[in-house]
């Protein structure tokens, strides 16, 4: 059974836990550029709701559109250089409904053996065949893509970023297989969405592959204001489709008005300027390099998620508690989260964590990993 801490204040870099516990730094939060307690995000949410009321009480196609939800979906399409987008209450509802509405027993979806929890759901609803490709193998993907040649349409499916192990997709090398084998790609880019990329618009972008991807599906629920919803982004006739056919879309409650007054908000900013995501990325540098300078393992590339590789279970899990008792944030993830003898730490970093915040949290890292026998 997991327990959970309960957090008696905002959302942040720094936490109030109920029952004492204040000025404890978060470092385990999706709020890797530190909008959900910015003040535009708020004050954009409190004029939604006051505007546009508390909720719609019922689903898009019945009386639940307002124009916010049009602009929303105007402004991630643009954001994200694509035709057209459809919102959902999660993104965890959109991998939940694409691949039934999408894809037939005549066709064929080739996933990453990785990929998140809500892509295996969606994927299970749909009655396609079903490849499952070793991480990131391209040569297991080709192989499949080979054997797929019979069905009508391949899709494949990938997280652009893993959040278990911060790695990013080999998109490129996807996309050329997709090519060759006349496959689509969709990605699920909940951890990219905002940061990665010159301009933060995700893993497309980072490896310059933004017009060889069909579908992205993301989150409104991390980087982009924390507060809930997702969205499928592609080409307009997909998009009409799902609007017909999506299940969690057609069968489940508009976004509160408050929700896209927080994502419309994180995206303005977002567009108006990087700064916010360049200063996130100088940060994850910071604590890469002195945890790795310190001792430490730390798996993946350039990206926020930073694990703390530790190997066994019981030590992430103490050293993890240890590091709470120092006013450290974080958690220890084991089996059946991450495959056994994979035990890590699992660090995120933020835009709004200072320096000096980066570098108490190694400082502990390290006083604790020399207690537990991580470190020499
Ligand atoms: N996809 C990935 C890769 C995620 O990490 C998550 C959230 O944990 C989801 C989908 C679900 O997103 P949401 O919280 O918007 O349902």
């Amino acid at each position: 059974w997991k327990s959970e801490r309960v957090i008696a204040s905002r959302q942040g870099p720094h936490l109030r836990l109920a029952g004492g516990g204040a000025g404890i730094i978060n470092f385990c939060a999706n709020n890797y550029l530190g909008l959900s307690s910015h003040p535009e995000v708020i004050r954009a949410a409190v004029e939604a709701l006051e505007k546009f009321g508390a909720g719609l009480s019922s689903v898009r196609f019945i009386c639940g559109t307002q124009s916010i939800h049009k602009d929303l979906e105007e402004k991630i399409a643009r954001f994200h250089q694509r035709e057209d987008a459809i919102l959902y209450a999660s993104c965890f509802d959109a991998n939940a409904g694409i691949f039934e509405a999408l894809l037939t027993p005549e066709d064929a979806v080739l996933s990453d053996e990785l990929n998140h929890a809500s892509i295996i759901d969606g994927i299970r609803l749909c009655k396609a065949n079903k490849y499952r490709y070793k991480h990131m193998d391209m040569q297991d993907l080709e192989a499949k893509l080979k054997e797929a040649q019979k069905h009508r349409l391949r899709l494949v499916a990938t997280d652009g970023a893993f959040s278990m192990d911060g790695d990013i997709a080999p998109l490129r090398e996807i996309c050329q297989l997709a090519q060759k084998y006349d496959a689509l790609v969709f990605i699920d880019e909940c951890h990219a969405t905002g940061f990665l990329g010159p301009n933060g618009r995700g893993t497309d972008e980072l490896l310059g592959v933004v017009d060889k991807v069909t579908i992205i599906n993301s989150t409104l629920g991390k980087a982009l204001g924390g507060a809930a919803g997702g969205y499928t982004t592609g080409p307009k006739p997909l998009i009409d489709l799902l609007r017909q056919r999506s299940r969690p879309y057609l069968f489940s409650n508009s976004l509160p008005p408050a929700v896209v007054g927080c994502a419309s908000k994180a995206l303005d900013l977002l567009m108006e300027s990087n700064a916010i995501a360049q200063s996130m990325a100088a940060k994850t540098q910071r604590f890469r390099s002195k945890m790795t300078a310190a001792g430490f393992t730390i798996s993946g590339k350039d990206h926020p998620i930073c694990p703390v590789m530790l190997g066994d279970a019981r030590l992430a899990s103490v050293m993890a508690e240890d590091m709470l008792n120092r006013g450290i944030y974080v958690i220890g993830f084991s089996y059946p989260v991450v495959p056994k003898g994979k035990a890590r730490i699992r660090v995120q970093i933020s835009a709004v964590h200072s320096d000096e915040d980066i570098d108490r949290c190694v400082e502990a890292f390290t006083e604790v990993g020399r207690k537990h026998g991580a470190l020499p």
